[in-house]
């Protein structure tokens, strides 16, 4: 054939289409649209800080996308227009599309949280897209004195991640424990519960003692306002944390070119069909990755990118006149206590009444040898290496 497939956004879920609708059907005509040159992953940003990686090895260009003939466009999109099928980017170019996939990612809602919004990113960073928030993050920890405190203002869900928070809890614990053993780490949380929250709580006890202390929503966790040029939060019940280094993980939706294009409903995200990863409000518009309501999936990297490969066989046989694939989907996410204690989740989702649902998995187990955990650590290590090798090349 000779349409025109346009994919917005170069991470996880958006690389993947691309790569994957060209190697599916070589015939098509597949442009990508990334502002970024260089993308960084969010996945291993935990290890940066923490000081196990440098920045740059999150970094992955777009030059083998190229070589696979796509045609990468670095530019913003900026609209949709659904009944005349066009793209319309920043510089003003308006690209027509036979079918339009989009991986636009996570916006913040600022403001949601009282005192939190762009301006307040900048003294409480939430380091939840990777670049220079991640950078400015820590750039203070460094700086913090020994005995000071980190807060981490953890959101309700559903958010990007769903173990990250507690994941970069336990790395900021690794990097204080090495450089300033005496400071703490308050997490203020808007939940009573947290992905694989008992295996964290365990192995930060047997690591780290008492440094992190976790706060629920039902013990006042919930933080209503925030503070950012006192680096100070209040919680419900009118409580006020002082902190040193204020880590700010706000309320998020589907990156705003999704609700331009119309894909959104009121919950700010994106329903799809989760046979095909189609839009259900707009037609020939497929969304994959965080924007989407994919659940019991949770926004992955993982996911993001095994969703992008069933959207890409999906548009290919619909532009072919084939039925829809059959699909099994899947996720892994791998979370690191210390350098040698890895963890992770792990489920297979298939269709029940027509609904997407777990249907295998589980978690690392409670009682683990040291060996065991570390082979985790590995795994999860391999796992960064391969995806980022399936995804940029
Ligand atoms: P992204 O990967 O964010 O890609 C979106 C892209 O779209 C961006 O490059 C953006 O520039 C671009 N874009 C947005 N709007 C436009 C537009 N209008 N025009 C053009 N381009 C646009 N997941 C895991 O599986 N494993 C992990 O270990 C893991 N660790 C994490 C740790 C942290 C600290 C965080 C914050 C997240 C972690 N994640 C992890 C989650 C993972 O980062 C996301 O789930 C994943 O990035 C989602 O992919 P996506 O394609 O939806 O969005």
């Amino acid at each position: 054939s000779s349409a025109h497939v346009i994919v917005v956004g170069g991470g996880f879920g958006g690389a993947t289409a691309a790569r994957y609708l060209k190697r599916g059907d070589p015939s098509l005509k597949v442009t990508l649209i990334e502002p970024a040159t260089t993308f960084y992953t969010c996945p291993f940003t935990n290890l940066y800080l923490a000081g196990l990686r440098r920045f740059e090895q999150q970094g992955h260009g777009f030059d083998d996308l190229r070589a696979a003939g796509i045609d990468v466009i670095h530019d913003l999109a900026t609209a949709v227009d659904s009944q005349a099928k066009t793209l319309t980017l920043s510089k003003g170019q308006k690209l027509s599309y036979d079918k339009l996939l989009l991986s636009p990612g996570i916006d913040f809602r600022w403001n949601t949280l009282e005192g939190y919004d762009e301006a307040a990113s900048l003294l409480a960073p939430h380091a939840w897209k990777a670049g220079d928030q991640t950078r400015l993050l820590k750039s203070q920890l460094d700086a913090m004195p020994n005995g000071g405190t980190f807060i981490m203002v953890a959101p309700e869900n559903p958010f990007r991640c769903p173990p990250g928070p507690y994941e970069r809890a336990s790395m900021v614990a690794h990097y204080f424990k090495q450089n300033k053993p005496k400071s703490k780490i308050l997490i203020l949380d808007a939940k009573d519960s947290f992905s694989k929250q008992g295996l964290f709580q365990d192995g930060w006890k047997q690591v780290y003692g008492d440094m992190i202390e976790w706060v629920p929503f039902s013990k006042d966790g919930k933080v209503t306002r925030v503070d950012a040029a006192k680096l100070s939060v209040e919680t419900e019940f009118g409580e006020i944390h002082k902190a040193d280094v204020l880590n700010v993980i706000p309320p998020q939706k589907a990156g705003a070119i999704a609700e331009q294009a119309g894909v959104t409903n009121a919950s700010g995200w994106v329903p799809i069909d989760p046979h095909t990863f189609e839009s259900e409000q707009v037609k020939d518009i497929y969304v994959v990755g965080d924007a989407t309501i994919a659940s019991p999936m949770p926004k992955s990297g993982f996911s993001a990118n095994t969703q992008a490969k069933l959207a890409a066989a999906s548009i290919i046989n619909a532009l072919s006149g084939k039925p829809a694939p059959q699909a099994t989907l899947s996720n892994t996410c791998y979370s690191l206590i210390a350098p040698d204690y890895g963890i992770s989740v792990g489920h297979l989702y298939a269709f029940a009444d027509d609904k997407l649902a777990e249907a295998s998995g589980g978690v690392s187990p409670k009682e683990a040898s040291p060996a065991f955990r570390k082979q985790e650590a590995q795994y999860g290590e391999a796992w960064y290496a391969a995806i980022s090798r399936d995804i940029w090349g």
